[in-house]
């Protein structure tokens, strides 16, 4: 069994300890204050004497340090280890910060905390429960007084008979000795994880998102550090919209749906003009037998002016509305005859897809200008 440092202490970032095993990728210590990979948090990472130690994982009480860097170093060996304190102190913060968050839910609403996961960015608790926004506020709120109160985080490690007094929230039943996390008027509960000393470190708490999951809640939440860059990045987001519509940092969502009303109004408006502008063109066209054209319109503009233009044919209207060289728009059309069968041939001779009523059929063919008309024979 590898004795764990960060247990009693989640600040000892350097340590020494002597190598009891190596393998092919890792190495296996006497102590160790590397946090490995384990309750939904990811493991620690730094650097054993000369190698990078990008993983950690443990095996039946075994703590394995991962290492792609070349080395020598052998059974009874002794080495430093250092710990990336950045990551760790983060991770620290989102999980002090998800400690007091599900402390708090499970005592105001009796929901438990049935799903957590501690990545690279974003931290994410599955609650068994449905919350409102005004839940969410105030729940955010009350967190937030947690930290300002400064409260104490102790780690204590109770005999089964002290447990047995002790009401603590876990997410599973723990064979053997218990690791009991308490912040101190908030919150119990069993967990293996480095904490910060004092909710104060823990900074910012921010719930970022909640989505209705498996009939609970996932919610996002994000501490810190974490929670001050997504400020940032939200901030300066939020600014540029500002001041490109020219509306108050606070009133962006009412600016950005008027804009979007207007957009809707001005596309119908563009749409209206444009199938006046068909017509138009279909009134300049001369009265023939067929009438074979290729126009600039497309969609229900192309079929508004084949509809108007079949009033001045005898036999049909055939209009192609360009898409690019090889890749036309059709759409005929017909006063007097059933238009199908010319469709289906054309459809088999230009690399056609369309169809419709006798009438009228719509569709597009694969094929040039050039190979058009010597369908038509023009
Ligand atoms: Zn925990």
């Amino acid at each position: 069994m590898t004795i764990r440092l960060y247990n009693n202490n989640s600040y000892l970032t350097v340590f020494s300890s002597v190598i009891t095993e190596v393998t092919d990728d890792a190495i296996i210590l006497r102590e160790t204050a590397f946090f490995p990979e384990g309750g939904g948090q990811t493991s620690d990472k730094g650097m054993l004497g000369d190698c990078e130690i990008y993983d950690v994982q443990e095996k039946d009480g075994i703590i394995y340090h991962y290492t792609k860097t070349p080395h020598s170093y052998k059974v009874g060996d002794v080495v430093e280890g250092k710990i990336d304190f950045d990551k760790r102190f983060s991770d620290m913060q989102q999980h002090s910060g998800e400690h007091i968050v599900s402390g708090l839910v499970n005592k105001t609403f009796g929901y438990d905390n049935v799903g957590f996961h501690l990545g690279h960015d974003v931290v994410t608790l599955d609650f068994n429960g449905l919350f409102t926004k005004d839940d969410l506020t105030e729940l955010e709120r009350k967190a937030n007084e947690t930290v300002t109160a400064n409260k104490k985080i102790t780690v204590t490690f109770p005999s089964p008979d002290e447990l047995e007094s002790i009401a603590y929230r876990s997410k599973k039943e723990i064979d053997g000795e218990v690791r009991i996390v308490e912040i101190e008027d908030t919150d119990i509960c069993a967990c293996c994880a480095p904490h910060v000393r004092l909710t104060g470190e823990i900074g910012l708490i921010k719930i970022v998102g909640a989505d209705k999951h498996r009939g609970g809640t996932r919610m996002s939440i994000l501490c810190g550090q974490r929670a001050m860059e997504d400020y940032r990045i939200k901030q300066e987001q939020n600014h540029g919209v500002s001041v490109a519509l020219k509306v108050k940092e606070y009133e962006t969502a009412d600016g950005v749906d008027r804009l979007l009303k207007k957009k809707a109004e001005l596309e119908y408006e563009i749409g209206r003009l444009n199938l006046e502008i068909a017509k138009i063109h279909a009134d300049m066209v001369k009265p023939a037998e067929r009438i074979i054209i290729f126009k600039e319109l497309n969609g229900s503009n192309l079929t508004a002016f084949a509809d108007r233009l079949k009033e001045k044919a005898t036999d049909f209207v055939a209009a192609f509305g360009y898409v690019d060289e090889s890749n036309y728009q059709y759409v005929l059309c017909s006063n007097s005859i059933d238009v199908r069968p010319l469709c289906r041939e054309m459809n088999s001779a230009l690399n056609g897809r369309g169809g419709g009523k006798p009438r009228m059929v719509q569709g597009s063919i694969q094929a040039n200008k050039e190979e058009i008309k010597r369908f038509f024979g023009i």
